[in-house]
């Protein structure tokens, strides 16, 4: 699959982080991860800790799939509202996702402090303003749901938005929890902890065969070397729908800008994460360079010849939006990019089995909250592993 568009930030920034070789051998390992993205890695760094033994195998070099192209911006909010998701899959599971995505913050960000690489994660807070008069009172219902969840919040009225933000809003909810992070990096450096610890990585990897046996799994690479795992985790990103018969995800396109750096360090109030409530939505976030990324105008294609062919007019069309919002705050496009993004119906990801696949467990980082989403797949995939029962993990399964 073609995933993005060649030159994502993160990429141009950071390069190559670090190249593992490919795997030229046979090998027996208690669980094999196919992936080598934040979900890979954020299952890789839980199941080294359990003490299993485990190999990450990646087609690509590591990180290069839709984690170099993530804007990585962490919201507990997912893409559908608190009061739709209710509609959609009741007030317990709902308010229940909403709590594990804000708690799932603050476990990355754990995570990250202990890796000791600068600028991995930083927490802010996150604004979601009513882009029309119309959504106000939507989302006025949507803020007294939340605070009944217990997640701290508060309403910006226009005066406030304009005070704290320079820009004219009708109202939005400022929550507390939020954070952003450099995903493409947060891999590499979990996945460099873990092998330090004796996790295997091999990239140029491809696993083109996969054989359910009675105790395991065997894969083969495309190079005819065989994996034998006890267990087996599909990490795949977007490309996981291929080992799923039901269709879970719809692809669709979306688009990225990032500006210069400015010369000061604080652009808006703590230099929030900012959405919007009309779909698709315009989002903004701040990086330690002191750029702003600014993304949105999704189309529902993933074709990536038309994705490509759309990206200069959507950059103008960002710049533009972006103009309207700030149009004091210049903005100088240095770096543009595409990728696709899979969704999923109820805004949920997929995490955990399927009959047709024994011994093997899906960590599906699907929607606008992927990467948290990761860091919920890990926790489940793992206790699971570890003969632990997970609460939570009848609310992502497959026969939900
Ligand atoms: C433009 C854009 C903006 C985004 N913004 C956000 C955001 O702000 N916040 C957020 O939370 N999420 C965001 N996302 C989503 C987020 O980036 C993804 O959910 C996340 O990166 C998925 O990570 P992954 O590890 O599951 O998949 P990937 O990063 O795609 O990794 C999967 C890996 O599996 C490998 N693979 C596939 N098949 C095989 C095989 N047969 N053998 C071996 N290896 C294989 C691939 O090479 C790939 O490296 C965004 C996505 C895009 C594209």
């Amino acid at each position: 699959m073609d995933l993005r568009t060649d030159y994502p930030y993160w990429l141009l920034r950071h390069g190559i982080i670090r190249s593992y070789p490919s795997l030229d051998h046979h090998v027996t390992t208690d669980i094999a991860i196919m992936g080598g993205g934040i979900s890979g890695a954020l299952a890789a760094w839980y199941l080294v800790h359990a003490g299993f033994s485990v190999i990450v195998v990646d087609r690509r070099h590591i990180a290069m799939g839709s984690t170099a192209a993530s804007t990585s911006l962490l919201q507990y909010e997912i893409d559908i509202p608190l009061h739709d998701l209710i509609k959609k899959v009741g007030e317990k599971k709902a308010v229940r996702s909403y709590i594990l995505c804000r708690d799932a913050i603050r476990t990355l960000r754990g995570i990250a402090d202990k890796l000791e690489v600068k600028d991995l994660l930083t927490i802010k807070p996150s604004l979601q303003f009513a882009s029309y008069l119309k959504h106000i009172r939507p989302l006025q219902k949507e803020l007294i749901l939340r605070k009944k969840a217990g997640i701290s919040i508060g309403w910006l009225d226009e005066k406030e938005i304009q005070e704290k933000y320079g820009f004219s809003g009708h109202g939005g909810i400022l929550s507390e929890d939020g954070a952003d992070c450099d995903a493409y990096q947060l891999t590499h450096s979990l996945l460099q902890k873990c092998a330090a610890w004796g996790l295997k990585v091999f990239d140029h990897t491809e696993i083109i065969k996969i054989r359910h046996e009675k105790k395991g799994v065997e894969l083969c690479t495309g190079d005819g070397k065989k994996i034998k795992a006890r267990k087996l985790i599909i990490a795949c990103g977007y490309e996981s729908q291929r080992y799923i018969p039901k269709k879970v995800q719809e692809l669709k396109s979306t688009f990225v800008i990032v500006s210069e750096p400015h010369q000061q360090n604080k652009l808006w109030y703590k230099n929030s994460l900012i959405w919007e409530t009309k779909t698709p939505y315009l989002y903004l976030r701040t990086t330690t360079d002191n750029r702003i990324i600014v993304g949105g105008k999704d189309i529902s294609s993933s074709d990536p010849v038309l994705r490509d062919r759309l990206l200069p007019a959507k950059s103008k069309s960002l710049e533009r939006s972006f103009a309207q919002l700030f149009p004091v705050i210049p903005f100088r496009t240095d770096f543009r990019w595409a990728g696709s993004f899979g969704h999923t119906k109820d805004g949920l990801p997929y995490i955990g089995i399927i009959r047709q696949r024994p011994h093997t467990h899906f960590a599906l980082g699907l929607g606008g909250n992927g990467i948290i989403f990761s860091v919920i797949a890990a926790e489940i995939v793992c206790d699971i592993l570890k003969g632990k029962k997970n609460e939570d993990a009848e609310i992502f399964s497959f026969d939900r």
